[in-house]
C-alpha cells in the first residue's frame, strides 16, 4: 500500500525563515494563506490591481502586494490562480522575479505537465494539492483537522525540495489528515480524469439524465429533483464514511437489490470504452490543447454551455425548492 505521511514526518521549521507569497486569493488561495499564517509562517498575498479578492485578503489581516512585488520579496511562490490564467501571469510577473533558491509551487500539475509554464533550472518546483475544495481546507484546519493532500517534486534544485513540499503540506494542515506522494504527471492525469468522468462530468450527467427521464415520463419535477439530485449527498456521505458497504447497510434491501442488479446496466461496456477514450485524450494532451485554445479564443463554447446549463429545468426547480429549505440555509 502507498505510504501516507503525517505531522511527525514533516518539519515546519524548514519554512520558518521563508516568506511565502500566495498568488491568488480564491478557493485554494485564501485557505493556504490563512492556514500557513495560523501555522506561524510569514505569508503575503499577490493579486492584480483592482482584484475583488484583495479586499477580502486585507480584511482577513493579510498583506497584499501586486503579483510581481509579491514574487520578488518571497522565497516561496505558490501559484493559486485559475489554471487558464497562470501562464500569462507567470511569464509577465513571476518569472522575471524568480531568484536562485526560490521554491515555485502549484496545487495542480496542469501548467507544468503540459508545458504551459517552463520554470528555470535554479528553483525548486513542487506541488501540494489538497484533495478537497478550498473552503474545506480552511474549515477543517480551523477545527484542528486537515484535508488529505498529494505532494510531488518536479525539480529539485536545492536538494531539499521533497522535505520542503512536505513542510508546506504540514503548514496548511494536510499532514494532520495524511499526505501521499505522486508525480506531476500522475496527479494531473488522475485529477482531470476524476473530475471529468466521475466527480463533476459523470455525476452531473447522471443526475440530469435521471431527472429528465422522470420528468418526461410525466412525474412531478419536484419529486424528480429530490430523488435524482437532493438525495445524492445523503448517499455519498455514507459512502465516504464507510465505503459502498456502509451505504448498502443503511439503505433498504429493496434499494440494495436494485443497486446491485440495475447499476451495472447504467455503466455499460460502452460507458467504460468512453472512459478509456477520455483518459486517452487527457494522456495525449488533447484535452489540454482544447482547453488552452478555448481560453485563448475568449471562451465562446464555455460561455454558451454555462448559459445553457443555467437554464436547465433542474436548476429552476432546485432554486425554488432550496429557498424553502430553512435547514439548508443554516448549514
Ligand atoms: P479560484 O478561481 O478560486 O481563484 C481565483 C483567484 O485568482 C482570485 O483571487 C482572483 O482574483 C485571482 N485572479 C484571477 N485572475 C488573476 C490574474 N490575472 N492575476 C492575478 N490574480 C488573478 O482558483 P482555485 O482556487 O479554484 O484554483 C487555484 C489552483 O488550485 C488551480 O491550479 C486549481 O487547479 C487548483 N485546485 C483547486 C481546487 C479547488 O477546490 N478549487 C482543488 C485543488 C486544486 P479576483 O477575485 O479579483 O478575480
Ligand atoms: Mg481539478
Ligand atoms: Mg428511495
Amino acid at each position: 500500500m502507498a505510504r501516507m505521511y503525517y505531522d511527525a514526518d514533516a518539519q515546519l521549521e524548514l519554512l520558518k525563515d521563508k516568506t511565502i507569497a500566495v498568488i491568488g486569493y480564491g478557493s485554494q488561495g485564501h485557505a493556504h494563506a490563512l492556514n500557513l499564517r495560523d501555522s506561524g509562517l510569514k505569508v503575503v498575498v499577490g493579486l492584480y490591481a483592482g482584484s475583488r479578492s484583495a479586499e477580502r485578503a486585507r480584511a482577513d489581516g493579510l498583506t497584499v502586494h501586486p503579483v510581481a512585488e509579491a514574487a520578488k520579496i518571497a522565497d516561496w511562490i505558490m501559484i493559486l490562480l485559475p489554471d487558464e490564467v497562470q501562464r500569462v501571469v507567470y511569464e509577465q510577473e513571476i518569472a522575471p522575479n524568480l531568484q536562485t533558491g526560490n521554491v515555485l509551487s502549484f496545487a495542480h500539475g496542469f501548467n507544468v505537465h503540459f508545458g504551459q509554464i517552463v520554470p528555470p533550472d535554479n528553483v525548486d518546483v513542487v506541488m501540494i494539492a489538497p484533495k478537497g475544495p478550498g473552503h474545506l481546507v480552511r474549515r477543517t484546519y480551523d477545527q484542528g483537522e486537515g484535508v488529505p493532500c498529494l505532494f510531488a517534486v518536479y525539480q529539485n534544485a536545492s536538494g531539499q525540495a521533497r522535505d520542503l513540499a512536505m513542510a508546506y503540506a504540514k503548514g496548511i494542515g494536510g499532514t494532520r489528515a495524511g499526505i501521499l506522494e505522486t508525480t506531476f504527471r500522475e496527479e494531473t492525469e488522475t485529477d482531470l480524469f476524476g473530475e471529468q468522468v466521475v466527480l463533476c462530468g459523470g455525476l452531473s450527467a447522471l443526475i440530469k439524465a435521471g431527472f429528465e427521464t422522470l420528468v418526461s415520463a410525466g412525474y412531478q419535477p419536484e419529486l424528480a429533483y429530490f430523488e435524482c439530485l437532493h438525495e445524492v449527498k445523503l448517499i455519498v456521505d455514507l459512502i465516504v464514511e464507510g465505503g459502498l458497504a456502509k451505504m448498502r447497510d443503511s439503505i433498504s434491501n429493496t434499494a440494495e437489490y436494485g443497486d446491485l442488479t440495475r447499476g451495472p446496466r447504467i455503466i455499460t461496456d460502452d460507458t467504460r470504452a468512453e472512459m478509456r477514450k477520455i483518459l486517452h485524450e487527457i494522456q495525449t494532451g488533447q484535452f489540454a490543447r482544447e482547453f488552452v485554445l478555448e481560453n485563448m479564443a475568449g471562451k465562446p463554447g464555455f460561455t454558451a454551455m454555462r448559459r445553457r446549463e443555467a437554464e436547465h429545468p433542474i436548476e429552476q426547480v432546485g432554486q425554488e425548492l432550496r429557498s424553502m429549505f430553512s435547514w439548508l440555509k443554516r448549514t
